[in-house]
């Protein structure tokens, strides 16, 4: 499944970088970001009321909500967690980590890790 642009309010931003999207222009199916390349379809804007006398704090409001998606930590599109794990490498007590399921499940699964500190990363076989 692509993703798709986040809606905030009228506004759509990328799913990869959180950049303000254009609105589709005349018979355009696809809108690209700006940023990324990331390719939203048109159909995305159906639905959204284009209203050109917003209120007045609709985009400040979305400025922030902007923000908070940008906290997020992005790799593979997967959210990391964080644990409490020993560094081999310098000794701190988180990292984040991240489970790999292999092939078959009778292989168990790897468990990625990456210091919080020194970004120092390893995997552990279950
Ligand atoms: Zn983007
Ligand atoms: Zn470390």
């Amino acid at each position: 499944m692509p993703k798709l642009a986040q809606k905030i309010g009228s506004l759509l931003f990328c799913p990869d970088c959180g950049t303000l999207l254009d609105l589709p222009q005349g018979d355009d199916t696809i809108v690209n970001c700006e940023q990324c390349g990331h390719e939203e379809p048109a159909s995305s804007y159906e639905n959204i009321e284009i209203t050109t006398r917003s209120h007045p704090d609709a985009f400040p409001s979305a400025l922030r909500q902007k923000g908070k998606t940008q906290t997020k930590i992005h790799e593979g599109g997967e959210a990391l967690l964080k644990v409490t794990e020993k560094c081999p490498e310098c000794g701190h007590m988180e990292a984040y980590s991240k489970e790999m399921q292999l092939r078959s499940a009778d292989e168990g699964s790897t468990i990625l890790y990456t210091c919080v500190e020194c970004k120092h990363g390893w995997r552990v076989n279950n």
